[in-house]
């Protein structure tokens, strides 16, 4: 007569919420019973090392996966090391890992509409049969001469049924009496699709009969069983190493770098990372597709775990496989795991080593790599400080009095300071072409000051964050008080003062201030923003993520030397009102806007002055 027992209470309330909350992701009850059946075989291949009687002359590790439809049951049975009376009722009648605790505790914390998110990424054992099962038949038996063997059932309501039994063989069948809706899971292709999805690395074979050709039914291994980070790094060849990774990656090109170490110390775990050879196509397009696996012992545990990589590095694939985490813990509970910190901390050294190697040793190879990733390279700055100057270090910049194509380091840049050099100037615009002439750097050239030229929008809001490197600020050349080619006072200062207080009334609201450069060589007139105010490119870039700007304008200022700009004081000094004034003062200011790369608010008006100047040039100079 079978014996029929209650699951203690909080089991209960396990299975409840199993069967009633967690039904979005329900295949991985697959994944958690095929790991059940691989850890029953290796405890039994460690026990029979002293004990080889348990062993019945049965060394054929297999997991076999049993779909009948005609019983509508699916049943996975191992040859490992089963279960006595006892165990069954103390293992499958009670909460026996701690990790599934506080699993329930973190799921009772969420709110009910959350909870189906929760699910999927993490184990809950056994019990998750319950999502797919509406009735679960275990028959074990432990090896051994005299053992015998039990039948445990349960329609995980909150009792079940357990009884003697024969079995010929040792170990463990898990039968499963499927849901009316969960009818798929007997289809040969989802078996398939689900083993290869989640349990592809098992170390031993998980088999399966299949119909071949002809109706002969045949054995046949569905997981590749190839745990290559497991190998030793001399046993896998390239091909291996760049097959994986284009199938974790779904990259078609090969990596630019394959990382593949143990790391010891604090805690035990094999990594095996991929640095690709370029931008991945649909980086930050929904869901990142690159991104670590967490598998711990081989069992997959999440697909991207972010605790394992900063953000800054998510163009980064590859496996790392942990020794000793819990298994069975709530994704937001193992997120939250000391130990994944450490993880991602070696993680993190490792891919900066590999990618300074890579510059110094195969630059052509990192100049492809730098041209797509170095941007989100850069948001290291915000999100890890300690490694700054490291990742500061792998960056390239085009320069001032650096040939085109050709590219410097931060170092090579403060290495080759001028010691009246108080900062690390830099200039940001769309291209090298619109920033390389540009009126802000013509005082740099006369001081012999080397210039950075930066076109990626992302320099805007890294190279502030960065804030300084080695000691040395970093400092826009269109912003804030700046050293002009000499400290002297601009000469005509007295003589420009009526000028000044004309233009300042004339341009109210649309520049800042007025005045004399110490700055200009070459150019007439320039913008520039003070401190506090917004460079042309940042308002540039703001207008077109849809943000008016209004803070404080830039100040125009005017080389005095200029003849234009001498011209413009003489005809303001003849007659005030002379409508040339006017049309010479605009084009100023036009010219200096057009410098910066920003766009004439009014084209047409610009033509027209042009025009008017040009024709009174005619006449005047006849
Ligand atoms: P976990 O496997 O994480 O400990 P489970 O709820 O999946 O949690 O299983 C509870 C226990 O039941 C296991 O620890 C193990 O002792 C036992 N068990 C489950 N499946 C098997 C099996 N196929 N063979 C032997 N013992 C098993």
């Amino acid at each position: 007569m079978p014996e029929t027992r209650e699951f203690k209470a909080e089991l209960k309330q396990l299975l409840h919420l199993i069967t009633h909350s967690l039904y979005s992701n329900p295949e991985i009850f697959l994944r958690e019973l095929i790991s059940n059946a691989s850890d029953a075989i290796n405890r039994l291949k460690f026990d029979s090392l002293t004990r080889e009687e348990l062993l019945e002359n049965d060394k054929d590790w297999k997991i076999r996966i049993i779909a009948d439809k005609e019983a509508s049951t699916l049943t996975v049975s191992d040859n490992g090391i089963g279960m006595s009376r006892e165990e069954v009722i103390e293992h499958l009648g009670t909460i026996a890992k701690s990790g599934t605790k506080a699993f329930l505790e973190a799921l009772q914390a969420q709110q009910e509409s959350a909870r189906p998110e929760l699910i999927g990424q993490f184990g809950v054992g056994f019990y998750s049969a319950f999502m797919v099962a509406d009735k679960v038949t275990v028959i074990t038996r432990p090896g051994g001469a005299g053992t015998s063997g039990t039948r445990w059932e349960s329609d995980g309501q909150g009792s079940f049924t357990i009884e003697p039994i024969d079995k010929a063989t040792r170990g463990t069948d898990v039968v499963l009496h499927l849901k009316a809706d969960a009818k798929e899971f007997l289809e040969e292709w989802r078996i398939r699709q689900i083993v290869k999805k989640f349990s592809d690395f098992i170390e031993h074979p998980i088999v399966m009969e299949v119909e071949k050709a002809g109706g002969k039914r045949e054995e046949e291994t569905l997981n590749s069983r190839k745990a290559i980070w497991l190998r030793s790094k001399n046993e896998v060849t390239t091909e291996e190493y760049h097959a994986f990774y284009r199938q974790l990656s779904l990259d078609d090109q090969d990596p630019a770098k394959v990382l593949h170490y143990k790391g010891e110390g604090k805690i035990e775990f094999r990594a095996l990372l991929f640095i690709p050879s370029h931008r991945p196509a649909l980086l930050d397009w929904g869901e990142p597709k690159g991104g670590l696996r967490l598998y711990i012992q081989r069992v997959l545990i999440m697909e991207k775990c972010e605790a394992l990589l900063p953000p800054y590095l998510r163009f980064v694939t590859g496996v790392i496989d942990a020794l000793d985490l819990p298994l069975n813990v709530s994704r937001e509970i193992l997120q939250q795991n000391p130990q994944l910190e450490v993880i991602q901390k070696n993680v993190v050294r490792n891919v900066l080593d590999a990618l300074a190697a890579m510059k110094n040793t195969e630059f052509d190879k990192y100049l492809e790599f730098h041209r797509g990733l170095a941007p989100v390279l850069k948001e290291a700055f915000h999100q890890d400080w300690a490694n700054r100057e490291k990742v500061a270090d792998l960056l390239l910049f085009e320069s001032m009095n650096t040939p085109k194509g050709q590219f410097i380091t931060l170092k090579d840049y403060v290495d080759k300071m001028p010691s009246d050099q108080e900062a690390i100037w830099y200039l940001i615009g769309e291209t090298r072409e619109q920033i390389e002439n540009s009126p802000y750097l013509e005082a740099f050239r006369a001081r012999n000051h080397d210039v950075l030229l930066l076109t990626d929008p992302i320099d805007e809001f890294a190279m502030p964050t960065l804030g300084s490197y080695k000691g040395k600020r970093l400092q826009p050349v269109d912003r804030g008080e700046l050293p002009g080619k000499t400290d002297e006072a601009p000469p005509d200062a007295d003589a420009y003062k009526p000028l000044l207080e004309f233009l300042k009334a004339k341009f109210e609201g649309e520049v800042g201030d007025v005045r004399l450069s110490k700055r200009l060589t070459e150019s007439a007139a320039m913008l520039v923003a003070d401190a506090g105010a917004m460079t042309a490119h940042l308002e540039r870039l703001m207008a077109r993520m849809g943000r008016q700007v209004d803070g404080p304008r830039r100040a125009l200022e005017l080389n005095p030397l200029h003849p234009a700009v001498v011209a413009l004081r003489e005809r303001h000094a003849a007659n005030p009102q002379d409508p040339l004034v006017d049309v010479h003062a605009r084009l100023l200011l036009d010219q200096a806007l057009i410098a910066e790369g920003s766009k004439l608010r009014d084209p047409a008006g610009f033509a027209k002055r042009i025009n008017t100047l040009l024709a009174a040039t005619g006449t005047s100079g006849s």
